[in-house]
């Protein structure tokens, strides 16, 4: 046990650590494609930011020892349905891309059902953040970021996945997610018939009416295309965040799911 929560510990030195070399990555990126202009867009973020570096922290540091010791437990269990040796017979990039591709499927219909009535009261914290920056891959509510480790894992397990694979899976879409929150108006053109775009994405976080469930795939855009919930109008120059505003005070958001009136509502707030 001990060994496991020194794994956990080390989880969150390495990604705090990373986070500054991700951070410095980001603001160059941003100065090349908008030169000073980024300073006056920097401004209005620097609220939300705060709020999902404290939600980024909150969750690290509570959770990363639980995620460690759910690990072990779900390895343990011998849930595969599909002979883990299968998996080592294959070149490690296939069995990566493999992970990545099964990952985004069990990741979009998670995300879809997020947005649910009776889920989105718990996901929504993550879309309350008005001026989306790369930095809001973090908001999300301490149970949320739980059940999306607990879920997307569980299935890379029953698949037979390795511990290579689901490592690889978990680190490719952590950092492809920075990026499609990232303030960047590339839509990939071609290439948006196969991955998600920092467009497509951004389209999800709009508080039109007719972004409501779309967009909910990671990194593979095709499963929102074969499931009928891809919408890219055109580049996103409108408002992002919930129709209905929100607390603006960390406990308040973070109290929301916990909070009977929420769940009474006949259609989500936003989506
Ligand atoms: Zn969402
Ligand atoms: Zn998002």
């Amino acid at each position: 046990m001990l060994e496991v929560l020194e794994a956990g510990a080390r989880q969150v030195f390495t990604a705090f650590n990373n986070l500054i070399a991700i951070a410095a990555f980001f603001v160059l990126l941003a100065y090349l494609l908008k030169g000073k202009e980024v300073y006056k867009q920097a401004k209005p973020a620097l609220t939300g930011s705060a709020f999902n570096f404290s939600l980024m922290s909150v969750n690290l540091l509570l959770l990363a020892p639980v995620m460690s010791v759910v690990l072990t437990y779900l390895y343990g269990y011998q849930l595969s349905i599909v002979d883990r040796s299968l998996w080592y017979e294959l070149p490690q990039p296939v069995a990566i891309f493999i992970a990545v591709f099964l990952g985004d499927f069990i990741g979009y219909w998670r995300h879809r059902f997020e947005h649910s009535r009776v889920l989105w009261p718990l996901h929504r914290v993550h879309h309350t953040d008005e001026h989306m920056n790369w930095l809001t891959l973090q908001r999300f509510h301490p149970l949320n970021f739980l059940t999306t480790f607990i879920i997307d894992t569980s299935f890379l397990i029953i698949m037979g996945a390795p511990p290579f694979a689901i490592v690889a899976n978990n680190m490719i879409r952590n950092y492809y997610g920075y990026f499609i929150h990232a303030d960047i108006p590339w839509t990939y053109g071609r290439w948006s018939a196969l991955f998600v775009s920092p467009t497509m994405h951004r389209w999800h976080h709009a508080t039109d009416r007719e972004a409501y469930q779309t967009n909910f795939a990671t990194v593979f855009s095709v499963f929102d295309r074969a499931f009928g919930t891809y919408r890219v109008p055109g580049p996103c120059n409108t408002s992002l965040g919930v129709r209905d505003g929100y607390s603006k005070t960390f406990i308040g958001e973070l109290l929301h799911p916990f909070n009977p009136r929420v769940y009474r509502r006949k259609k989500p707030t936003k989506e």
